[in-house]
């Protein structure tokens, strides 16, 4: 009779985003120490939040509370929902101009009807924490000194963490929005990635997905990538935040199929989600060491 010897199934590594996310907090605020002793004051973060949406409510006040704890000046300054794009960019002008302000975010999307592009390119590019004003897209596309988008910024950090092959690897980014799709291309191409960008019209999803050593979803469609699109081993990053048919948090990889399938992968809760949060921080450091030299 033949030995027979039957592979166990491969279980994916889970990247802790959690704990990865602390530690980035913990060397922002050790950074943050550094910089009151050096110039005798606290990084300051302002958020503006206009108008009364639960969810950016509660991403509001936890970046308020993070700043906190990481030694930084937080404010928010809220706004009703019936704030004009005029007021709107003379509150941005005001910061610009405030020198004890590093960091300037506007938190999107903006009510109804206010310019957020508008809103968005009157910031200082300077100051942008989050990265999307046209001179830090510009930088990014071209591989100099800028300051990174949050979410994707914080997906490299993971990979690197997870110690995941990045030059020449082959990436595919699901997802083409300014926020979170295009400058992740931009950062993996950046890494020497050989990248592909999909999205709503790609065909072969599945076999575009299968081909990839670097997997992103950036989608916003619970669970839509299934176990079987996973290339075996592939390292996969779940940014998608989406409730499941039981209102439960879930990612847009279909975690439970793909952990059989993948070397490693980020799960939802607890995989990007906290990084967003801790790059902001590092962002915020970032502008205020820089305008102070
Ligand atoms: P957008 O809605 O702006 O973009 C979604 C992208 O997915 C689009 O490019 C769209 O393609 C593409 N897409 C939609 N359906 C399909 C499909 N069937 N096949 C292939 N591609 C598809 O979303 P965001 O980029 O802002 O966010 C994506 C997800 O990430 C969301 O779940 C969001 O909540 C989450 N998120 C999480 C963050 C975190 O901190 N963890 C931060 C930011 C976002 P097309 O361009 O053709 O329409």
């Amino acid at each position: 009779m033949p030995h027979l010897v039957c592979a166990p199934p491969m279980t994916a590594r889970i990247i802790d985003g959690k704990s990865i996310a602390q530690r980035v907090r913990t060397e922002v605020a050790a950074g943050v120490k550094s910089f009151r002793e050096k110039y005798g004051r606290m990084p300051g973060l302002h958020v503006v939040l206009a108008g009364d949406d639960p969810g950016s409510a509660v991403y509001v006040r936890g970046k308020e509370k993070a700043a906190f704890e990481a030694g930084m000046k937080g404010e928010v300054h809220r706004l009703s929902a019936s704030v004009s794009a005029e007021e709107l960019l003379s509150l941005v002008r005001n910061l610009n101009a405030d020198p004890a302000v590093d960091g300037i975010l506007v938190q999107l999307p903006l009510p109804g009807g206010l310019p957020a592009q508008t809103i968005v390119d009157a910031l200082d590019p300077t100051k942008d924490v989050d990265g999307f004003h046209p001179v830090n897209v510009g930088a990014l596309w071209s591989d100099l000194p800028g300051l990174r988008p949050c979410t994707p910024n914080g997906c490299m950090r993971l990979l690197r963490e997870a110690e995941a092959p990045i030059a020449s690897a082959r990436a595919l980014v699901v997802g083409r929005s300014h926020m979170v799709g295009k400058p992740m291309s931009a950062l993996l191409l950046n890494a020497n990635a050989t990248v592909t960008v999909a999205h709503s019209k790609t065909k072969d999803l599945p076999e575009r997905c299968r081909e990839a050593d670097i997997l992103v979803a950036a989608i916003g469609r619970a669970k839509m990538i299934k176990g079987d699109w996973i290339k075996p081993g592939a390292t996969v990053i779940d940014v998608g935040m989406n409730r499941d048919e039981n209102g439960k948090l879930c990612g847009d990889v279909d975690f439970d199929t793909a952990r059989e399938r993948a070397g490693a992968i980020t799960p939802v809760p607890g995989g990007v989600g906290p990084m967003t949060i801790a790059l902001l921080l590092e962002n915020t450091l970032k502008a205020a060491i820089a305008r102070s030299t």
